[in-house]
């Protein structure tokens, strides 16, 4: 059991959560984690332009874990980029714990993500030079933490996610699941509220897919997370308590059950 995220979520953190940069505006509806209004995105290429959203809509209710399918190219990452303030959107609002992301500097973009957003992509990321110790402990460095209290909480949070004595091993050594639970217990030292996670198990085979998926069910429920997480495996998706559909530009709930594996 994780000590701290849930009831006992310190109380330093949520202030620091109160005291952030956030643009709030008439729109925002307190009760929803994350609401898309009329969202639009075209990429102005040399090409030609690529409009991918045109009016999409979507709402997120506090402590739900939404699947996020369609077939390569829909706009699942981008849409994940957008709501992690690493992507703008070209028209529309986009609140995302209560902070309008399109309209935040790059500097309170970075606060933004560092503070609420923590990320889990296909590929993990991780520093291969450093250890899983010094991976993990590298958000809370960011934020001006002390070296030993950021190892502290890095070697909990291995704890965590099974791999404690991995510590002291460099990324670059770990197999393809280990890099991957490190990079989620990376993403989540600092306790953030949503999880963004991008085919987080595209990259492992089946049943190392399967712990990897079976981890952040657990560390979904444990740290009161909101998790949106993009997936081909729909077998994953419908384990999720909503299934969204990007297709044409356009979100579409889909029952869970209703997907076909
Ligand atoms: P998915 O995650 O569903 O596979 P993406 O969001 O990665 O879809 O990409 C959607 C489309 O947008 C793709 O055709 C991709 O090439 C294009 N795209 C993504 N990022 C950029 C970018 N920075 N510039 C131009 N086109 C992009």
């Amino acid at each position: 059991m994780i000590e701290t995220p849930s009831a006992a979520a310190p109380l330093a953190t949520r202030a620091a959560r109160e005291t952030g940069p956030r643009v709030s505006g008439s729109e925002a509806n307190p009760s929803k984690l994350v609401q898309v209004q009329g969202l639009g995105k075209t990429y102005q290429r040399a090409r030609g332009a690529l409009t991918l959203f045109e009016d999409l809509n979507l709402e997120v209710e506090p402590g739900e874990m939404v699947a996020i399918v369609g077939q390569s190219g829909a706009g699942k990452s981008t849409l994940l980029h957008i709501l992690g303030a690493l992507d703008t959107p070209s028209a529309g609002t986009v609140y995302c714990a209560a902070t309008n992301v399109a309209k935040l500097s790059a500097k309170e973009a970075a606060a933004f993500r560092n503070r609420e957003i923590g990320y889990v992509w296909q590929f993990h990321y991780l520093l291969p030079e450093f250890t899983a110790l010094e991976n993990v402990a590298m958000p809370l460095l960011l934020r001006d933490s002390s070296w030993q209290e950021a190892q502290r909480e890095a070697m909990r949070w291995l704890r965590e996610v099974g791999l404690e004595q991995r510590a002291e091993h460099r990324a670059g050594e770990l197999s393809g699941g280990e890099q991957q639970r490190v990079a989620l217990a990376r993403s989540l030292i600092t306790q953030p509220r949503l999880l963004l996670a991008d085919e987080p198990t595209g990259d492992l085979d089946g049943q190392t897919a399967d712990s990897v998926f079976e981890l952040i069910a657990r560390l979904h429920r444990e740290c009161q997370l909101t998790s949106l997480i993009a997936t081909h495996n729909l077998a994953f998706a419908r384990r999720c308590q909503r299934v969204l559909r990007l297709k044409d530009g356009r979100v579409e709930e889909v029952a869970p059950k209703e997907l076909r594996v």
